[in-house]
């Protein structure tokens, strides 16, 4: 799994959304890759000040800015 594909999943995973399979998959990466990591604990940590510590579903428009800045972030390296 490179690290685009877990910024596309990245959402779904903090959802607790995706299957174990997938989320296995990015457990392994995350175990591998300290750039994703940071992205992942700085995500959990914006979303727990978003959703007040509670368990809730992300709103739409917020995953959605989430994504563009996470990709741009990891998918705009080098350039
Ligand atoms: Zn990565």
């Amino acid at each position: 799994m490179k690290c685009k594909s877990i910024v596309i999943e990245l959402a779904d995973y903090l959802d607790g959304a995706l299957d174990s399979s997938l989320r296995a998959s990015i457990e392994q990466h995350l175990e591998k890759c300290s750039d994703c990591r940071l992205v992942v604990d700085t995500t959990k940590k914006t979303i727990q000040i978003f959703c007040n510590s509670e368990p809730a579903p992300l709103p739409a428009d917020i995953r959605q800015r989430l994504h563009d800045a996470l990709e741009k972030r990891l998918g705009g390296a080098g350039t």
